[in-house]
């Protein structure tokens, strides 16, 4: 069990690509299956996956799976046969440009609209505790 957490830590990446298109082939295989973990930005390529997030698939050959580059993932060792796979990397040089004067990536980072969440919980909370402490004050 040990060694199969380190593989597939070993092989938990993200893509330098925009969106990735992965194309099965072949031939007849076992195993070999993908796993997705959570779209993240550069910042939070490392945070820990919400449950929802969490994504297996196995591949069928004569299909293909497009994602985006930064969703966080990884392939199983293929345990039995060959597999074949094409893999093309689609790269955007104006999505890269505009990223460099983006703040904000709560629109596709899982932790960067989590961490949102809460924030905006939060403030919410606050003031919600204000109204109250108003509305409650003594009046003497
Ligand atoms: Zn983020």
């Amino acid at each position: 069990m040990r060694g199969q957490r380190s593989l597939l830590m070993h092989s938990f990446h993200v893509d330098d690509s925009e969106v990735t298109l992965n194309v099965c082939l072949g031939k007849q295989f076992s195993g070999g299956t993908l796993f997705f973990r959570g779209v993240r930005c550069d910042e939070h390529v490392h945070s820990e996956s919400q449950p929802e997030e969490i994504i297996d698939y196995s591949h069928v050959p004569g299909r293909a799976v497009l994602h985006r580059g930064r969703h966080r993932h990884g392939a199983r060792a293929t345990t039995s046969g060959q597999r074949v796979n094409l893999l093309l990397w689609c790269r955007s040089s104006v999505f890269r440009e505009l990223k460099k004067y983006q703040k904000d990536f709560s629109k596709w980072c899982g932790e960067c609209q989590r961490e949102k969440k809460e924030r905006q919980r939060l403030a919410v909370g606050a003031t919600k505790l204000e109204l109250f402490k108003r509305l409650h004050k003594p009046t003497s």
